[in-house]
């Protein structure tokens, strides 16, 4: 569990953690468990923003607890790299970490596109979509897969050609737990130079003095070559490398090519930035992954395969999409709503590039042209404030992010699933009671928080869902209900 939040004893807790070594166990799981009416949770690298690999809702089971078992895929943990196909199978286990370094082991040659946290776990990160630094050049995770195995709620392992072309469609991006169990991603291997360049830098100054730089590179960043990827984390905690106390906003660049290039076309659009060739830094992909992991400092490529995340703590996430540039008092805005909570920041992630061209309904994930950026806003405590201060921090997040409407994605105010968020809205239960049938329609509900992670690719996912997995077995609050479906069908007591 990664979001210690969830380790609060009040949320429930499972009856098994059950780890899988191969793929009949994970069939056995599933058939075993459906007999006992146990609900069954998958984990992958567990690393859900809302827990929904460690716990279920507790509000809608609070009358009526339902018991459920938690599959734990850290053992199918296997990646095995195809040369010659260019390509590599990824167990549904597998931390990004563990499948970057089994490609660098491999080839100097390849990489993937998938998120920069080496401990986040392949089978719930691919399900989400998978942004990253290689994400403006190659897409996202998800856009990069050619073959899935899916045991589904049967017990039954499909490929790509047994789950059918809307299935397949539907685990690329439209949610983790939701369709199966992801036994393995084939994933395609994606081309990288043997010299790339880093950067990150820190900037403090007044609050106009950051504002410009912000307003500066949401112009500058989502329109950059297809090889740079630019990002920018916004806080008033205290940067690293400084004891500078107030706002401060840290760039991380990265470029498939050597620093000279990096500084010249940086310092070309954005001079105001400063990059100076001291400030890149050369290396080989695989470096960068270490580079930009956040691992502990000395750590190398080895350590990529280390499961545990570092400073681990509690945290709350939202976000949005940005399709025009924020103005100066959006900006502003946001720097006073920063400026209260040192332990709040954003993070902005450059789109435009191959993500513009990229069609909406080529997979689930949606997110494609028209946006610039994404903004990730986060808040971290750590678990001794947890019932203390938790609502006070989450409560700031939620004002923060109610004061940046009028400057981001509208109609509907998009979101990414991979940053869940239960504050969109969540499944509420039937009751046993109400015979109203016609007025509980879960598509409806749902369509309320699928619209904003989805777009208009909803309707088509809870058409797949509808024909994988029609009695909803794998499911969370915000997961995408199959049409009809009744779901108290789960609980024990049917
Ligand atoms: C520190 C940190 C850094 C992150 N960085 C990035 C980033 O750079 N880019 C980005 O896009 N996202 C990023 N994320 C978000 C991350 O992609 C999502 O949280 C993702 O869902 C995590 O996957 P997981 O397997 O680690 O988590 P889990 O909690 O194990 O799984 C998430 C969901 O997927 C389901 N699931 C897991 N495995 C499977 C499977 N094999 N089959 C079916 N369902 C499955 C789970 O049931 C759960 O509902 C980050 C998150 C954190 C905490």
């Amino acid at each position: 569990m990664q979001n210690l939040r969830f380790a609060d004893p009040n949320f429930p807790k499972p009856i098994a953690i059950i780890l899988p070594q191969n793929v009949d166990q994970i069939k056995s799981v599933v058939l075993c468990a459906r007999n006992a009416s146990c609900k069954i949770i998958i984990r992958s690298g567990g690393h859900s923003y809302e827990g929904t690999s460690s716990t279920i809702d507790t509000a809608s089971t609070a009358n009526t607890p339902v018991p459920f078992v938690i599959m734990d895929l850290m053992n199918l943990n296997r990646v095995t790299v195809d040369l010659e196909d260019k390509s590599a199978w990824v167990e549904g286990g597998a931390t990004l970490g563990e499948t970057y370094y089994a490609i660098a082991n491999a080839t100097n040659y390849y990489g993937f596109s998938a998120g920069s946290c080496p401990t986040v776990g392949i089978g719930g990160h691919i399900s989400g979509g998978g942004f990253g630094l290689l994400s403006r050049k190659y897409g996202v995770a998800a856009d990069n897969v050619l073959d899935a195995l899916l045991v589904d709620a049967n017990g039954k392992l499909l490929d790509r050609e047994s789950m059918g072309e809307d299935v397949f469609w539907a685990i690329r991006g439209g949610g983790g737990g939701v369709w199966g169990v992801v036994y393995a991603w084939k994933i395609n291997l994606l081309k990288v130079p043997p010299i790339v360049t880093t950067f990150i830098v820190s900037r403090q100054g007044t609050k106009t003095q950051i504002a410009n730089l912000i307003a500066k590179w949401q112009l500058v960043a989502p329109n950059l070559g297809d090889d740079f990827y630019l990002s920018c984390f916004v806080g008033a905690g205290l940067p690293e490398t400084t004891t500078h106390v107030g706002i401060s906003v840290t760039f991380k660049g990265f470029y498939l090519g050597p620093k000279n290039q990096t500084q010249f076309f940086i310092h070309q659009v954005f001079p105001e930035l400063g990059i100076v060739e001291q400030d890149c830094s050369e290396m080989s992909w695989i470096q960068s992954i270490v580079f930009f992991s956040d691992l502990s400092p000395g750590s190398s490529v080895h350590n990529l395969q280390d499961r545990y995340l570092q400073n681990k703590a509690c945290f709350k996430a939202k976000s949005d999409y940005v399709h025009t540039p924020i103005s100066h008092d959006g900006i502003w805005v946001a720097l006073n709503h920063l400026e209260k909570e040192p332990k709040g920041y954003v993070i902005l992630d450059p789109y435009g590039g191959n993500m513009d061209r990229i069609s909406t309904e080529s997979i689930a994930f949606p997110h494609r042209k028209g946006n610039l950026y994404t903004i990730q806003y986060m808040v971290e405590w750590s678990q001794q404030e947890n019932n203390e201060k938790r609502e006070d921090y989450i409560k700031w997040l939620r004002a923060f992010y109610s004061a940046m409407a009028p400057y981001v994605s509208w109609g509907p105010r998009a979101a990414y699933i991979n940053y869940i968020d239960f504050d969109l809205g969540v499944m509420v239960t039937k009751d046993h009671d109400d015979d109203d049938d016609q007025l509980f329609d879960p598509v409806e509900i749902a369509r309320v928080w699928g619209e904003k992670y989805f777009l208009n690719n909803f309707d088509r996912l809870v058409r797949a869902k509808t024909l994988i997995d029609p009695y909803n077995v794998f499911s969370n609050q915000q997961s995408i209900p199959p049409n009809n479906s009744n779901l108290v069908s789960l609980r024990r007591s049917e």
